[in-house]
């Protein structure tokens, strides 16, 4: 017997972002680091397609 197990990507409470303009959640599309403990998160909006950029500077 094959048991198929769903394992959904989920994102961490901080990578959750809603939408300014429509409320929507949006989605993580891109992390990039500059190496030195900062980290920019790019989410971008389903419905009204923009991208917002996030700053996340990591916990030493
Ligand atoms: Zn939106």
């Amino acid at each position: 017997m094959t048991q198929i197990q769903k394992s959904p990507i989920q994102v961490p409470e901080i990578d959750r972002s809603f939408c300014s303009q429509c409320g929507s959640q949006m989605w993580l599309s891109q992390i990039s680091s500059d190496g030195s403990g900062k980290e920019y998160r790019i989410l971008d909006c389903p419905v009204c397609d923009i991208s917002k950029k996030n700053l996340h500077v990591a916990a030493e």
